[in-house]
């Protein structure tokens, strides 16, 4: 079978990775992909949001599968425009994603189905938005309701605080004319849940942890995110078997009902609280950098997986007993300002995988081009191990402008050393 994969990022070089490991596949389309891509599948110069265009591209090159990787893509429709011409695509509708896209619908859903997630209020009118932060206990959490690539959200500790970020929000339209939910504040590890999800079915993944701030000790601004690690010492089986019986598989059931079932990669972002698991978000796709991490740990036919959930058919998940431990290679000034084109050295000398965040070939080169840059993994018969050989590969690539954090996994080694 030939497949094509949507986006250009570390999470769609895993995802590359796992395709590359099926029987099943005869070749692997990247769109547009990077330099990591280019040399497990054939790139495509055709951006992630040029939905026509990319239809066109499966239609004529006999694609049989395409796997969408960002939400942007999914927010154009992407999916939507696939079906119409009867071509094999795995992601929800544009409908279905709106578990992501909008904030408010995922909280007015989860208030309908009793999910567990902190309470919340719907603002248009910063007047409004005010008077009501104002009644209520700090930090408040003020998110702004649509895709705002991370930055959308400020947990307000201060009355000042809360009132500059309504300003931004409701009074500037930084973001655009839109609404803002004011939420509760919780406590608690966060941890992410995938799912794969088809219609009422719901197939859970290995659950992963990522870190969002910039720098060691959870410190400086918020990411994309910085590393990741699964399994998760912290998440008993008990709570996974809550999460799933309470949030994921209840949300599928629900979408249904709402007349947007949806299909593809269902993300809880959770948190373990004091009252249980709760709900921070979902997202429609695949976690970036979770998938990073969580994908080689796959034991199964990925291929046999995202066919069955194309076609609402019973599959099984197994997975590998091993831990993995994820650290990113950022441009240095990012979230902030970074400069591009700083040629990266010693990729051939590393023995795990570096999964390509955002990288360009010029030549026999590799030059970073983005924010994230590398994902080096490192696998180990325990997390320990893990992340000494995650380290040692990062020691191992040579580049004058890259940074990372040197305590991904900290949660898990202080709960290991109690
Ligand atoms: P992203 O998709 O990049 O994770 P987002 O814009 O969708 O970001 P959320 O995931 O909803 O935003 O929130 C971002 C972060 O803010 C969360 O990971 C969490 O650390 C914190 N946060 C969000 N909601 C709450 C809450 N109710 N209480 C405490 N912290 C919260």
């Amino acid at each position: 079978m030939k497949v094509l994969v949507i986006g250009g990022g570390g999470r769609e070089h895993a995802i590359v990775d796992a395709l590359s490991r099926s029987p099943q596949v005869e070749k692997i389309y990247c769109a547009p992909g990077n330099a990591g891509i280019a040399r497990q599948a054939e790139c495509v110069a055709i951006r992630e949001t040029e939905v026509e265009r990319l239809r066109n591209f499966a239609a004529e090159r006999g694609i049989g599968l395409t796997v969408v990787g960002p939400e942007v893509a999914l927010a154009a429709g992407v999916v939507d425009c696939f079906r119409a011409a009867g071509l094999r695509i795995f992601g929800p509708t544009k409908a279905a994603a709106r578990i992501e896209s909008s904030k408010e619908f995922a909280k007015r859903l989860m208030a309908k189905y009793a999910i567990p997630t902190a309470g919340f209020r719907a603002f248009t009118d910063y007047a409004g938005a005010l008077a009501y932060v104002q009644g209520r206990p700090l930090p408040a959490v003020l998110k702004y309701d649509g895709l705002a690539a991370g930055k959308g959200v400020v947990i307000a500790r201060t009355m000042a605080e809360a009132e500059a970020a309504l300003r931004d929000m409701l009074l500037d339209d930084k973001f655009g004319e839109g609404k803002v939910v004011v939420e509760d504040y919780l406590e608690g590890p966060e941890f992410s849940f995938m799912c794969f999800v088809s219609g009422h079915k719901v197939w859970p993944m290995a659950l992963a942890q990522d870190h969002k701030r910039a720098y060691d000790g959870d410190e400086g601004p918020n990411t994309g995110g910085m590393g990741a690690y699964s399994p998760l010492p912290f998440v008993t089986a008990e709570d996974e078997r809550y999460a799933l019986e309470k949030i994921m598989q209840p949300v599928a059931d629900a979408m249904i009902a709402e007349g947007c079932p949806f299909e593809g990669v269902l993300y809880g972002g959770l948190m373990k609280t004091a009252r249980g698991i709760e709900v921070i978000e979902f997202n429609a796709r695949f976690g970036d950098p979770e998938t990073e991490v969580v994908l080689p740990r796959l034991k199964s036919d990925i291929v046999d997986i995202f066919c069955a959930v194309a076609e609402g058919r019973d599959t099984q998940l197994e997975w590998h007993d091993f831990a993995a431990l994820g650290i990113v290679l950022a441009s240095k000034g990012y979230p902030g300002d970074y400069e591009k084109g700083h040629e990266i050295k010693g990729l051939d000398r590393v023995e795990g995988a570096v999964y390509h965040m955002g990288t360009r070939a010029d030549g026999g080169r590799i030059l970073t081009n983005g924010g994230r840059v590398l994902f080096v993994v490192g696998k180990g018969r325990d997390l320990a191990e893990a992340r000494r050989n995650a380290l040692a590969d990062v020691a191992r690539i040579d580049c004058d402008n890259l940074f990372h954090r040197t305590d991904i996994g900290h949660r898990a080694f202080d709960d290991l050393e109690r």
